[in-house]
């Protein structure tokens, strides 16, 4: 690819990052005529969501997933599994004729010397310019995996959640997952499903339960509606709708939260949505237990001072941005690593420098994807940033 200097109304916009975001925002970015190149550091678009678990569905309806000039075909479904998405990425990148450049992996972020556009440094010693970028890479960039006390010495198998594909390597064992987010639940349901002898979900702060869809109607619906409504009136419907629809679980480990839906969710915790968990945890066949504290050569030990030793530890406990070393040094990102400005709006600090997809909204991330992508292009195109 050619380094570009100088800056020409024929200077492309660069958008880093090719899952669901980048691709939103190039297609935006198209459609209102403005130049515009992919970069991604693997060798396809959608690599996070080829590297998900088998069973994963969309939570989101097909409808309200889909990106902007392109609905996710009638045939993948209501809820669309792991490999459609995949391949409605796909199509969607050929839709749209994106400019999309692979193996290029953006490393780190500079004003240009003028002082009017972006230098972008890249792999294989790339330095491209641009007066406006969008960056997408990703908030489930990094695996967090805690630094649990005699976590290196533990003799039995460890891994992050972002590495488990399926239950067949895990059938038959006792398999101990860490953390009751959307991931944990769900993996922890395939695991009993896949086989696996003794599944325990180790809780720190129990977690909202909701139906991902009640009589027909998507939970992510609801999410839109009451997005804009004060969190204490969300908080208490919630409460209402849990109670009527979910049964109470405080006998097996899993109690009510104390803490209010909507009001957890602007803290970042997503309700988890029930494929399974409920059934699972009732009958028995996923036990909850409190969250770990530290390892002791094969054991696990518990915040309550238990000792467990289940063969495979399987730590569903997030992700980091990995913002900071490609712009951590322009002042954007606040004190938790996420920007201080996103979407349309950018930070005095860095005009025309936009960031997609670092947000977890109860109304879905794909349908906020899609927002932000033609906002996006509306203000690059306009020179507003
Ligand atoms: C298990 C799981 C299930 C989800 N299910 C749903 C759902 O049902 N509905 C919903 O609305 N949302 C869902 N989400 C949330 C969100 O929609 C997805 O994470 C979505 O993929 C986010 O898109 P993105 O483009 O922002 O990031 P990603 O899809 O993570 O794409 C980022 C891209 O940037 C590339 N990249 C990273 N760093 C660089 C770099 N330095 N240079 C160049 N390229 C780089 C990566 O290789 C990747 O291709 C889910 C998330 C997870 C983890």
């Amino acid at each position: 690819m050619a380094d570009t200097t100088t800056h020409t109304p024929s200077t492309p916009v660069y958008v880093i990052g090719a899952g669901p975001g980048g691709l939103a925002t190039a297609a935006a970015l198209q459609r209102r005529g403005v130049r515009t190149i992919v970069l991604e550091r693997t060798h396809a678009v959608a690599s996070s969501w080829r590297g998900h678990y088998d069973e994963l569905r969309l939570h989101t309806t097909r409808r309200l997933s889909a990106l902007p000039g392109l609905p996710i075909p009638r045939a993948y479904g209501r809820w669309v599994s792991r490999d459609d998405f995949v391949r409605y990425l796909e199509q969607y990148a050929d839709h749209h004729r994106l400019d999309i450049v692979t193996g290029v992996a953006v490393s780190r972020i500079d004003r240009t010397a003028d002082g009017k556009g972006w230098l972008l440094r890249a792999t294989g010693g790339r330095e491209l310019t641009s007066r406006a970028a969008v960056i997408a890479t990703g908030f489930n960039h990094t695996p967090r995996m805690p630094k649990w006390l005699g976590r290196t010495a533990f003799t039995g198998q460890l891994l992050h959640a972002g590495e488990y594909r399926n239950a067949r390597p895990y059938a038959g064992m006792d398999v101990l997952v860490v953390g009751a987010g959307n991931t944990g639940a769900e993996i922890a349901v395939d695991l009993v499903n896949g086989g696996a002898a003794r599944v325990r979900l180790a809780v720190r702060t129990v977690p909202h339960i909701v139906r991902r869809s009640t009589a027909g109607w998507p939970a992510q619906a609801s999410g839109i509606m009451m997005r804009r409504l004060p969190p204490r009136v969300v908080d208490r419907a919630a409460r209402t709708l849990a109670k009527a629809s979910i049964p109470d679980l405080a006998d097996r480990g899993l109690p009510r939260p104390d803490t209010g839906l909507y009001s957890r969710a602007l803290q970042g915790a997503i309700p988890v949505q029930d494929v399974g968990l409920v059934a699972a945890v009732r009958a028995g066949r996923i036990e909850i237990v409190p969250a770990v504290d530290s390892f002791d050569a094969d054991k696990v030990i518990l915040a309550d001072d238990s000792r467990i030793n289940p063969q495979v530890v399987i730590a569903a406990t997030g992700y980091e941005r990995g913002l900071d070393r490609v712009v951590g040094h322009l002042g954007v990102l606040d004190s938790r690593g996420r920007p201080l400005a996103h979407g349309p709006r950018t930070s005095p600090a860095a005009p025309g420098l936009h960031f997609t997809g670092y947000t977890n909204p109860i109304s879905g991330m794909l349908r906020e994807l899609a927002i932000d992508a033609r906002k996006i292009a509306k203000a690059i195109a306009r020179g507003d940033s």
